[in-house]
């Protein structure tokens, strides 16, 4: 990025007392893993939010549709917050952890709705259901995008069919189909990591990578922060910034780090 904005926007990182920084995983500080199963840690990553973490004025929340487990495992160590499932289940930069909703109110639904979709797996390839506990999420990447489309939209007529109900959302891309609770969102995760785990005076930055992200980026706009958008296309986004890669985003945070 250049440009008198974007050079505005380091100054004002660069003489921030404080920054809560929120960071999309997946597609953001990271490249998307071949598959949503495999946990690679990253060395050279967790190295660099390690040293972010550890410093007073960077306050960092890793926010992502990955299960809080997944997060754990990928991020190994304290100082950092983590929020999974779009920020259902958290885990304070001290470790303790707190969900929005109990399992009791999720899993009787994820139990009608996952042996359906395993069903509907049997024989066919490419496909990975995934159980976050929370949610559960049907991809199709390495499926033909024939199969894809079959397969997902008989999954979502058989979710459809069961009435999940207002408290669960299902969300339905080309080779994706996910089923989960409403309060599963980044916005509302934001709004309530802003208001309850950030100093008033620190000034919040958001980055991610897809829809998800831009619900968040409306919160923290509205909180007077700024959003950086990560995509290799010019893309519609709320964010006033856009870096192209995970591995720009990294660059992004070095500089921040010696800023
Ligand atoms: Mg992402």
């Amino acid at each position: 990025m250049t440009g008198t904005a974007w050079q505005d926007f380091l100054q004002r990182l660069a003489t921030a007392r404080q920054l809560r920084l929120f960071l999309d995983y997946d597609g953001t500080l990271a490249d998307f893993a071949p598959s949503p199963d495999v946990i690679q840690q990253d060395p050279e990553l967790i190295s660099l939010l390690y040293r972010l973490a550890a410093r007073d004025k960077f306050l960092l929340a890793v926010v992502s549709g990955r299960s809080l487990q997944h997060l754990r495992e990928l991020l190994p160590f304290k100082g950092m917050l983590l929020a999974g499932t779009y920020g259902l289940e958290m885990q304070l930069p001290d470790g303790t952890c707190h969900a929005v909703l109990t399992l009791e109110q999720v899993r009787p639904t994820m139990e009608r709705v996952k042996p359906r979709w395993q069903q509907l797996l049997d024989g066919q390839y490419g496909f990975f259901l995934e159980d976050k506990g929370w949610a559960l999420a049907l991809h199709a990447r390495f499926a033909t995008l024939e199969d894809a489309q079959r397969v997902l939209s008989a999954a979502r007529n058989e979710v459809e069919a069961l009435s999940p109900g207002p408290a669960f959302a299902i969300e339905h891309r080309p080779r994706f189909l996910e089923i989960y609770p409403v309060e599963a969102n980044k916005r509302r995760s934001i709004e309530r990591i802003l208001a309850q785990h950030t100093p008033p005076k620190a000034l919040p930055v958001f980055a991610g990578d897809d829809a998800h992200d831009e619900e968040a980026f409306s919160a923290v706009l509205d909180a007077g922060g700024y959003c950086i958008r990560i995509s290799r296309e010019p893309v519609e986004t709320r964010a006033q910034f856009q870096l192209e890669t995970p591995a720009q985003m990294r660059q992004w945070l070095t500089w921040l780090e010696n800023a």
